[in-house]
């Protein structure tokens, strides 16, 4: 054991050292992104339960992303400490929830989660008589989640409501009506939302002193990651867990606040010290993460934030060798943007990169779609973050009872992934032809991902101990295989395809990769034009670090003039420092009419699309061989092309393509 903990603190500086030492009781980590603070916590465990001072049963570790979750279980079994829980506060409210409602219940059925809240919204909408379409349904859906999670009642709402620094989706009196009709129509339907899960788990504690006994006697030591964005009701949950005892260490970055339009607020990292008497505060500065130039522009971007974490910022210092020097690429409109990403993924990764170590990291989800086509076009293999929700897609649900179903049909000796394909063929599914893209396809990749994890199951049957499970041996039938989704389910544990990850800034955050593309960086985007507060503004802002901060070695930054090739130029996101441009010439395909030529370009030698050297490079022209595609319409092709006399064929083909000023 000596040797295991003396391991754990080698790859820790010294202040990184002094939190996996300080003795029990509170201990919070105040650091910039990159500094280390996952790793110094994740240490902090390790050491505590190798030295025997604690044992992994008592641990509980809330982070922030099931993903995350899962790394910490990974991290912590590569330091030799296993049975320690890693979980989300969802997750974990959930088991216990499950494990305490047959006594509280009394018999009862627990009441399912609810599937889709923006539709019940919208019927308790109907019944108040406020007209609410999808899209405001979803706003009023966000707003509840807002209040619910800040510990607000519908009757409070109102007043609530005009002290936040928020813009409600309508008047506050008729949001309350809605909010207290979702609340009765859930009841009468016997369903709660993730909100009822972290209210019923702290219920359960508080107002049952056996459960309370009971669930505190198993959690004694809590540790949490990302401590700048919990919620009044994760907070309420987390003192219910501690019940007066304060073995607790927070860590978190006021910088990176972003989820406070669900609630979330840096406030109780910030007055952790001053709550907790005897607390031992420990700041970090080094980055070991990202290159000096990433950390550079990581920290002109954060400078001039103001706000909560303007009071606690520290400089980022980097620590790792020098690396390529961000640009922002400025491309004429979205789809040629996405079309060079594509590119210069395919290039990074036959180049050596493992798909898996890049990203392309956006604002808005609806982002996503461009970037998914492009890279099936270029044939770059891709996933879509936001894999927490793996288990909750219709299709994987499906899937699992049709495995479920398959295991009485299934002749016992059939091999695992067989019986796994084969299931999922009679659902329709088919897996020689993946379809080319949309809906990104993804359906589709999503099962394909369950057949990987039949295969890696069947190969090693003890994947990675969970819990306190262990490693135990497993046989590796279909009905061993439905015990481990199972697991996976109830772990919130989705399977990881090897591909670009495409994600929102949001679900990014305390995840790296060596390389990054920040993209569709334009205001408007970000920041989004639904931030008008400058409270919002400001954590636009802190998303833009977040997201510079995601890099390690190599940092993209771009964006299109225009979504479709048309409309007023937009400008680049306003909390972005002065930085080199580049406006590419490359195009994706499609002209852009609106643009000018550039008189300075008089030298155009190459065709502006495919990069085939054209004859007569003259002055003011822009050229577009005859290979390429050509979507121009005939009145331009006659006003403006140049035409040459192809031999072969004896007809006339445009040669080059002259747009002039007038
Ligand atoms: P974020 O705020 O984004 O969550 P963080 O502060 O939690 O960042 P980590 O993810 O723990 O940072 O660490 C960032 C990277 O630096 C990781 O790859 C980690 O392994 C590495 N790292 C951390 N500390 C050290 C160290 N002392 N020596 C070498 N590498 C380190
Ligand atoms: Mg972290």
């Amino acid at each position: 054991p000596d040797v295991l903990s003396d391991a754990v603190l080698a790859g820790l500086d010294p202040e990184q050292r002094t939190v996996v030492t300080a003795p029990a009781g509170p201990v919070c980590i105040l650091a910039g992104a990159g500094t280390g603070k996952t790793r110094a916590i994740t240490h902090r465990i390790a050491y505590r339960t190798l030295t025997g001072e604690i044992s992994p049963r008592h641990v509980l570790a809330v982070t922030f992303t099931a993903r995350a979750a899962a790394e910490m279980r990974a991290r912590l079994g590569a330091l030799g400490a296993t049975g320690v829980q890693a979980r989300t506060f969802h997750a974990a409210a959930l088991r216990q929830v499950r494990y305490f409602a047959p006594r509280l219940l009394e018999g009862r059925a627990m009441p399912e989660l609810l599937e889709s809240k923006a539709r019940m919204i919208g019927l308790a909408a109907a019944r108040v008589g406020v007209r609410a379409d999808r899209a405001a349904a979803r706003d009023l859906a966000s707003e509840i989640e807002w209040a619910k999670s800040s510990l607000v009642e519908p009757g409070e709402y109102a007043v609530a409501a005009t002290k936040g620094h928020r813009e409600p989706p309508h008047e506050p009196a008729k949001v309350a009506e809605v909010f207290a009709a979702y609340e009765t129509l859930k009841r009468r339907q016997g369903v709660i939302d993730f909100e009822d899960m972290l209210r019923a788990a702290v219920w359960g504690i508080e107002e049952h002193p056996d459960v309370g006994e009971e669930i505190r006697s198993q959690y004694r030591h809590f540790v949490v990651d990302e401590y700048q964005d919990v919620n009044p009701l994760q907070q309420r949950l987390l003192d219910a867990w501690l019940g007066g005892r304060d073995d607790l260490t927070v860590v978190g970055d006021a910088s990176q606040t972003i989820y406070s339009f669900t609630g979330a607020t840096s406030s109780y990292l910030i007055d952790f010290a001053r709550q907790r008497p005897g607390a031992v505060v420990i700041r970090l500065v080094r980055d070991y993460r990202s290159t000096p130039q990433v950390v550079g522009l990581a920290n002109a971007v954060i400078r001039q934030a103001r706000g909560n974490e303007a009071r606690l910022r520290l400089e980022l210092v980097g620590q790792r060798p020098s690396g390529a020097e961000p640009e922002l690429k400025i491309f004429p409109d979205e789809a040629g943007e996405a079309a060079a990403v594509a590119r210069r993924c395919r290039e990074l990764i036959a180049g050596g990169t493992p798909a898996s170590e890049i990203a392309v990291l956006f604002r808005i989800n609806a982002q996503s779609e461009t970037y998914e086509e492009a890279l099936a076009e270029a044939e770059v293999p891709y996933l879509v973050r936001g894999a927490e929700r793996f288990f909750e897609r219709p299709e994987v649900r499906q899937a699992m009872i049709a495995l479920r179903a398959a295991v009485r049909s299934t002749p016992g000796e059939t091999p695992l992934v067989q019986a796994v394909v084969e299931a999922l063929a009679a659902t329709g599914w088919a897996r020689e032809q993946p379809p080319a893209g949309g809906a990104a396809r993804e359906q589709w990749e999503a099962l394909a991902a369950l057949v990987t994890l039949a295969e890696e199951y069947a190969k090693a049957p003890t994947l990675e101990p969970i819990g306190q499970a262990g490693a135990v041996q497993r046989d590796v039938t279909l009905s061993a295989f439905n015990d481990e989704l199972a697991r996976r389910v109830e772990q919130q544990h989705a399977p990881t395809v090897a591909g670009v990850t495409l994600a929102s800034l949001h679900s990014a955050k305390g995840l790296e990769w060596d390389a990054v593309f920040l993209v569709g960086l334009a205001d408007g985007t970000l920041p989004t034009t639904y931030a008008k507060t400058p409270e919002q503004l400001e954590e636009e802002r802190r998303l833009l670090y977040v997201g510079v901060t995601r890099a390690r070695e190599w940092l993209w930054l771009s964006y299109g003039q225009t979504r479709s090739g048309s409309g007023r130029a937009r400008r680049p996101c306003r909390f972005l420092p002065q930085l080199e441009r580049n406006s590419p010439t490359e195009r994706a395909g499609s002209l852009d009419r609106s643009r000018k030529p550039d008189r300075r370009r008089s030298q155009v030698s190459s065709c502006r699309i495919c990069g085939t050297t054209l004859l007569g490079g003259a002055d003011r022209k822009m050229g577009r061989c005859p290979t390429c595609p050509s979507d121009l319409d005939q009145d331009l092709l006659d006003r403006f092309t140049t035409w040459r006399a192809d031999t072969a064929a004896g007809l006339k083909v445009p040669a080059y393509v002259v747009f002039t000023d007038a």
